[in-house]
């Protein structure tokens, strides 16, 4: 058979596993008529801190909502500094925008795509508060250095673990080195909700305890309001389908990182062409697999023409959205993440896929270079 048409992003085979526990647990929350703050919420918590490894989880909207809510819970705010990756999703720094303080941005090491944890110090100031290191395409920051450098200058490590969940560096599971930490159920994330839904993770009581209050108006009982909260709640119906994919997730992550081998073996030695390439002792779960070539825009119509989706992760830094124009930030400031988005395309990896799609996007990649 000839295939014609594959998706970049697909969640059918995923959905079908699924289907009856999702219906399922559908019924369980029309049946309670709960739908905010109940029980499916307390049990998603427990299992995600569970699966985490950390003491506490507090649900939240999405995962914008915990970057930011992590931030406020360490009382960041106007005049303070946070270091970011240059290049990230922008959600990264909007959470740093939303509190007032001003983003520090770093570059990426060359060839992991991860906060270059050489390149911290020389960033860090009297005013600097956090790092926020970003475990981007699913590899795993070399969160030991990290950890490191924040101890000695007494810093806040806030993790945005929205594309790692189950990665690892070192043995230990991203969202459990920083103080608290964020994650995403965007539905394409590894984890992923039928909605919008995120949490924070962290193993700071007084830090879990500010989350949760900050999430729900700043009130722990109602209609008392202790300071001035948000309304950033993960939904019963999101947290019933959460707990039902949780338990797919290992499931999930080894068939990603089966699939990403099959794309490391079939397209490595092609001039030209670079692969993922993960630091020593860096897990990565492959959230994206993300390939860089000079020819990206050719490559990109080449595959489309033949049937094969692909995405662009991601085309504009955040240095150069006009969204951040203000900071004054010009072509050329951050030269590693500039070059990431000119020569960088996401190729086809969803669980489920098979290997007669798998081997057909090597042979078309492999086709272009012939
Ligand atoms: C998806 C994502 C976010 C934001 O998550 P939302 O749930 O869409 O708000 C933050 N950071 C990174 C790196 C992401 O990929």
């Amino acid at each position: 058979m000839q295939i014609t048409n594959i998706p970049f992003l697909s969640f059918d085979s995923q959905n079908q596993l699924i289907e009856n526990e999702i219906r399922t647990a559908f019924e369980r929350v029309f049946q309670n008529k709960w739908y905010i703050l109940g029980n499916e919420l307390t049990a998603f918590e427990k299992s995600y801190a569970a699966f985490n490894q950390v003491n506490h989880c507090i649900g939240v909207a999405n995962g914008l909502d915990a970057l930011h809510i992590a931030l406020r819970a360490l009382d960041i705010t106007a005049g303070d500094e946070v270091i970011v990756p240059s290049n990230t999703y922008i959600a990264t720094w909007l959470a740093v925008s939303h509190t007032g303080a001003a983003i520090v941005p770093v570059e990426p090491s060359a060839a992991t795509y991860n906060l270059d944890p050489q390149k911290i110090e020389a960033a860090i100031t009297s005013k600097t508060k956090a790092i926020m290191p970003v475990h981007l395409y699913g590899q795993a920051c070399e969160m030991d250095a990290i950890m490191h450098i924040a101890q000695k200058h007494n810093l806040y490590v806030v993790e945005d673990n929205a594309q790692a969940q189950a990665a690892s560096y070192n043995g230990q599971l991203t969202g459990s080195f920083g103080h608290i930490n964020a994650t995403s159920f965007y539905p394409t994330k590894n984890l992923g909700a039928f909605g919008d839904a995120g949490a924070l993770t962290t193993n700071n009581p007084a830090l879990a305890a500010k989350a949760s209050v900050l999430r729900n108006y700043g009130s722990e009982t109602k209609y008392y309001n202790e300071v001035i909260g948000f309304n950033s709640r993960l939904d019963e119906l999101q947290a019933a389908f959460l707990s039902v994919k949780l338990k797919y997730l290992e499931t999930w992550t080894n068939e990603r990182k089966a699939i990403a081998a099959i794309y490391n073996q079939g397209l490595a030695g092609i001039a030209g062409l670079h692969l993922p390439a993960t630091a020593l002792n860096a897990g990565h779960v492959y959230h994206l697999y993300v390939i860089r070539t000079p020819q990206r825009d050719e490559l990109q119509q080449h595959l489309n023409k033949n049937g094969i989706g692909t995405a662009i992760h991601y085309p504009i830094p955040p240095h150069l959205q006009k969204a951040y124009r203000q900071l004054g930030f010009k072509k050329g400031d951050f030269p590693i993440a500039e070059d990431l988005a000119a020569t960088s395309l996401s190729i086809p990896l969803n669980p489920g896929m098979t290997e007669e799609e798998t081997s057909y996007i090597v042979k078309q990649v492999r086709a272009f270079y012939a």
